[in-house]
């Protein structure tokens, strides 16, 4: 099954809604995967991610 990103946060969901929003607004037009296991890292600061996990590098 495909993933979709939600597109609030860019996380990458596998379900109908995304586990950190709490939000169904999902979209399967994204592009590029973002892996974040450091929220401190200039990575995620720079990406304006706060959790840990897998996102969306862009969503159209
Ligand atoms: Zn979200």
């Amino acid at each position: 099954m495909a993933e979709k990103a939600c597109k609030r946060c860019r996380r990458l969901v596998k379900g109908n809604m995304c586990p950190a929003c709490k939000d169904s607004e999902l979209t399967k037009n994204w592009r590029g995967v973002l892996v974040i296991f450091d929220p401190e890292s200039e990575i995620a600061k720079e990406a304006g991610i706060t959790a840990p996990g897998k996102y969306a590098v862009k969503i159209k």
